[in-house]
């Protein structure tokens, strides 16, 4: 009886967790499936519980759907930012910013991030990469703990794949010291602040970052903009030290983004194989070439024209959170097909986050992460600053006005400026 009774309750919450997947069907005049080099006209997506289960123009639409006709938008996959930091704030005064960084207690700086999260997620960027988080002489893991946060439905923001601190050398571009007095902070810096040198201390470091919980291993391997002493294109890992980094990593599973202005280490580390330089504001056309030939992704702050495979990422908190779409104009500005910009922050930047089994486009089976931008984005690209309509996981997020705004700084980001 007892026995007769458990099946009984089981198969009554299965039926419940059932009769719980609500049915939508999306309906717009156009949709872009993230791969394609054409849009589809008429287009649906039918979404039951957090999957879609069918798409394309004019599918059956099942009776018990609940229809959300979007009119005269574009579908598209959730938006990816393959390199943000949400948990910062680099945008306006240089010295003021400075002066915030050690002003604010980190658990401040936790409730802005919250902020942060929102503002992005509802620009339409239900995926980001967030590619290092530090707060000087704090050891807490705030990405991490936004990560889990949004991931447990505490609070609303895109799905987060972090770094962590950043691995970088001594005096180097994430070494959080760079430019105070010494001993400022009572001590100098070490692998759990990030700051390694020698290939054991960089792996040691990599071990702490995945025990705290990093799905990604960022390291800056050259010099930087916004920090004071380096210089931004020389080199600040040797090859033995990469070396260390990549293998460590990948033996984790862990992806490996690098910072990297100069062509020399930028070369290093594309020998040594890493998965995306980021930046890579120097690289020569014999790096671009060598870099084409072995798949690695390059997240630029502006695009050139090079035939290497690129993934979107904006270095969000360089400028106000929330305004990353921007970039799909910068890059169609510089020459890019609207298409293939739409490309890296879909399909494309799937591939380099490792997610691309589940997300970066709009297909049966796959997550249900979908955006709406008026209009049609091939023939004005702008529109993508303009969502209308976000879906994350089957729940919408937001339709209609952005409710949120980052209202701290308002400020038009200096998409001319160079990335950190
Ligand atoms: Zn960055």
């Amino acid at each position: 009886m007892k026995v007769t009774c458990c099946v009984v309750t089981a198969f009554l919450l299965a039926l419940s967790a059932r009769a719980a997947d609500e049915v939508i069907a999306l309906k717009a005049a156009r949709l872009f499936d993230g791969k394609s080099n054409a849009l589809v006209q008429n287009a649906v997506v039918i979404v039951e519980g957090d999957k879609i289960v069918d798409v394309g123009s004019n599918p059956q639409i099942p009776t018990s759907a609940r229809l959300i006709d979007l009119g005269e938008v574009t579908l598209c996959p959730g938006f990816m930012d393959a390199h943000t930091h949400l948990t910062d704030d680099y945008s306006g005064n240089y010295n003021e910013r400075r002066l915030r960084e050690i002003d604010l207690n980190v658990s401040e700086q936790a409730i802005r991030a919250t902020v942060f999260a929102r503002v992005t997620v509802e620009a339409g960027f239900t995926t980001v990469r967030d590619l290092g988080s530090r707060f000087v002489a704090s050891h807490e893991f705030v990405d991490v703990a936004l990560r889990n946060s949004i991931n447990k439905g505490l609070i609303v923001g895109p799905r987060m794949l972090v770094a962590t601190k950043g691995i970088g050398a001594t005096g180097g571009h994430f070494d959080p010291t760079n430019g105070f007095r010494d001993s400022l902070f009572g001590r100098e810096p070490d692998y759990t602040d990030g700051i390694a040198n020698g290939p054991d201390e960089i792996r040691k470091a990599v071990r702490f970052e995945v025990k705290n919980g990093a799905d990604v291993i960022k390291a800056a391997v050259s010099g930087g903009v916004l920090s004071l002493i380096d210089e931004v294109d020389t080199p600040q890992f040797t090859p033995a030290e990469i070396a260390a980094l990549v293998d460590e990593s990948h033996r984790s599973r862990k992806k490996v983004a690098v910072h990297c202005h100069g062509d020399q280490v930028a070369r290093e580390a594309i020998e040594a194989g890493v998965d995306s330089i980021e930046h890579g504001s120097f690289m020569k056309p014999e790096t671009l070439a060598m870099m084409k030939k072995k798949g690695t992704f390059l997240t630029p702050r502006s695009w050139r024209p090079n035939g290497v495979r690129i993934s979107f990422g904006t270095d969000a908190a360089v400028f106000p959170h929330g305004q990353n779409a921007k970039e799909f104009k910068v890059m169609v500005d510089l020459g890019m097909n609207p298409l293939e910009a739409l490309k890296s922050a879909t399909g494309n930047a799937a591939q380099l986050l490792g997610i691309s089994q589940k997300l970066g486009t709009l297909e049966k089976g796959k997550l249900a992460d979908v955006v709406a931008v008026p209009g049609d984005p091939t023939v004005d690209i702008t529109a993508t600053e303009h969502v209308s309509f976000v879906m994350k996981e089957g729940k919408v997020i937001r339709q209609g006005p952005r409710e949120a705004q980052n209202t701290e700084n308002t400020a038009s980001p200096d998409l001319a400026a160079p990335a950190d």
